[in-house]
């Protein structure tokens, strides 16, 4: 792992560098180009914006590490809201979470009360409910919640992290349940240990997770792939085993972040392929800022071009 994205990871964990970010209007300018804004409101015009250009979206609201149960209960609120609009605008827009940002610390039955309603209220409003990863201590939490969903709620999704040696082991547990999974390469700070310290090593593991969940008996159980990545090198190996394996085009879907390789996002849905880019919005959103930055270290420039003019 580079020095730099190191430093942006460490940096992604510090209370006093948030503070102090989030009060700079220089670094507020630069999050825009990931963001369209903090409110509900302007992640829907975002959302409404992109379906007319024949684009569906994800949308999530930035938090995580809740430590007060009022807290983890006004963003379950937030996202019945959310679904609520999603429902009443017509859009084509699933919700996402993060365990931690529902009280996963605060305990699993706590968080699982707020998964449950959220599943059942996304099933009432015919849409679906996605979980994300977090860092390694929540992974296992996490696989077990989303299994008790999926036991009740057939439009549950999970993100499971290529970077993880763990994690080809933890999606044959799933694939009986004909589980929805977003692939994604993993965005944390996790030692050699844990995950591959290689870029190309992740990625192999990313094509090979891929095509496990559009494998004969994956099929067969019901899986659903979701490819969240802008690597167009994966893509297209994946593209050429999703199209040499005729696997139905609804069957997975590529995503990508808001304000992300654009010109891809083009392309793909150009030829045919069904694309979705998942908004993020609200106001804590440092922590994941850092982590895009992590990614691409090169934008950091563009933060650097903010701050000179
Ligand atoms: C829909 C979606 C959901 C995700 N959910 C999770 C999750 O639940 N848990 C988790 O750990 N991670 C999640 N991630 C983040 C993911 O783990 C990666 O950190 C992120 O997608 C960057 O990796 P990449 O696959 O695009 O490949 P990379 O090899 O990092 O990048 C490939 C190319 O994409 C472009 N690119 C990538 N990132 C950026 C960026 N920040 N800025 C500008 N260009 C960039 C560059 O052109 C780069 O060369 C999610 C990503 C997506 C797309």
């Amino acid at each position: 792992m580079s020095l730099i994205r190191n430093l942006l990871l460490a940096g992604s964990e510090s209370t006093w560098l948030r503070s102090q970010a989030t009060r700079s209007r220089i670094v507020r300018r630069s999050v825009t180009r990931f963001m369209p804004g903090e409110t509900i409101d302007a992640a829907l015009a975002a959302a409404r914006d992109l379906q007319a250009a024949g684009t569906p979206t994800i949308l999530t609201h930035l938090g995580e590490n809740v430590r007060d149960a009022s807290e983890a209960a006004a963003v379950a609120a937030h996202y019945l809201e959310l679904l609520d609009r999603v429902h009443a605008a017509g859009l084509d827009a699933w919700v996402s979470v993060k365990p931690t940002q529902l009280g996963l610390d605060l305990g699993m039955d706590l968080c699982r009360r707020h998964l449950v309603r959220l599943s059942a209220h996304a099933a009432n409003t015919r849409n679906m409910l996605w979980i994300d990863m977090e860092s390694t201590p929540y992974v296992d939490r996490t696989i077990d919640l989303y299994r008790g969903l999926r036991g009740e709620f057939a439009n549950v999704g999970v993100a499971l992290q290529a970077y993880l040696y763990r994690t080809p082991e933890i999606l044959d547990a799933l694939i009986p349940l004909g589980p929805a999974v977003r692939v994604v390469k993993g965005a944390y700070r996790e030692p050699p240990s844990l995950a591959f310290p290689n870029k190309k090593d992740v990625d192999e593991q990313f094509y090979r997770l891929s095509v496990r969940l559009v494998a004969a008996d994956a099929q067969a159980a019901g899986a659903f792939l979701a490819i969240g990545t802008h690597d167009p090198a994966l893509i297209a190996r994946l593209q050429a085993h999703l199209a040499a394996q005729q696997v139905s085009r609804d069957r997975y879907e590529f995503e990508m972040l808001y304000g992300i390789r654009r010109d891809l996002q083009t392309q793909l849905a150009r030829a045919g392929a069904r694309v979705r880019v998942l908004i993020s919005y609200g106001e804590y959103w440092f922590p994941w800022y850092m982590r895009r930055l992590a990614e691409r270290p090169a934008n950091l420039w563009f933060v650097a071009k903010n701050l000179a003019g």
